[in-house]
């Protein structure tokens, strides 16, 4: 409870100097959590030396109405599976590692691994034509079912990032939505990159990105990375 309190103060009072202009954080996965699709590590401290050369603070401190406070900065996540334990949907930016499952050549035993490790239920075996089937529109990208295959029948196809735009909590609390593409590194930073300057060039009296972010403003990141 004391801890608590010292929060609670701490964000009664003086909140505005602790203000950076952005969080960006992740889930446990580079600590080693076993269920890590894709790591997030390397893409992370380039956003983040990116962020740092924005001078999002110097931003804000010149378009808020108000003092600053934490529910102010531009926030950006990793989660480095599906699960998304640090909440990607509600991130201005969320970023989930993933990586595709790809059917190859080698020869299925038709032992089901694949079909027992799919949560999704997106896995399933056609006996007579010996090979698995994989259901993109369930499949998460989680990787599962290609670490279960013992013969390589299901390997790693592309792995990269899922990628959120425009989530938040508060008054008017918004889930993100998911670009329909798999971003690799490169292209995942050009996209936060972008989003830095339509924010920039969009945001006013310290309005968070999901409040900018418009359809048409969605559509045409989705068509220019996804296209
Ligand atoms: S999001 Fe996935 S990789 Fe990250 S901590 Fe949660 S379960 Fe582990
Ligand atoms: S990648 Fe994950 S969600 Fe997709 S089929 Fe394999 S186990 Fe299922
Ligand atoms: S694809 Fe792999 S895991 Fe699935 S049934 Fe065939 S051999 Fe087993």
């Amino acid at each position: 409870i004391a801890e608590v309190k010292a929060t609670q103060k701490r964000y009664l009072s003086g909140m505005s100097s602790e203000v950076k202009g952005y969080q960006l954080d992740s889930c446990f996965g580079p600590g080693g959590c076993p269920n890590r699709a894709y790591s997030g590590d390397a893409l992370s401290k380039r956003i983040e030396s990116l962020l740092k050369q924005e001078d999002l603070l110097g931003f804000l401190k010149n378009n808020a109405k108000s003092d600053l406070k934490f529910h102010h900065e531009f926030r950006i996540t990793f989660s480095d599976c599906p699960n998304a334990c640090s909440q990607p949907q509600i991130k201005d930016i969320g970023i989930i590692g993933a990586v595709v499952p790809l059917i190859t050549e080698e020869k299925c035993t038709l032992c089901k691994a694949c079909v027992e490790s799919c949560a999704e239920k997106a896995v399933s075996v056609d006996k007579n034509r010996e090979m698995p089937i994989i259901n993109s529109d369930l499949c998460l990208k989680c990787g599962k079912c290609v670490a279960a295959c013992p013969t390589g029948t299901i390997a790693s196809g592309k792995k990269g990032f899922r990628v959120l735009l425009g989530g938040k909590l508060g008054r008017r609390p918004r889930l993100a939505r998911e670009l329909g593409c798999i971003l690799t590194d490169d292209k995942a930073f050009e996209i936060v990159k972008e989003c830095i300057n339509l924010y920039k060039r969009k945001s006013t009296g310290g309005k968070r990105f999901a409040e900018i972010l418009d359809d048409a403003d969605f559509n045409e990141l989705e068509g220019r990375f996804c296209g």
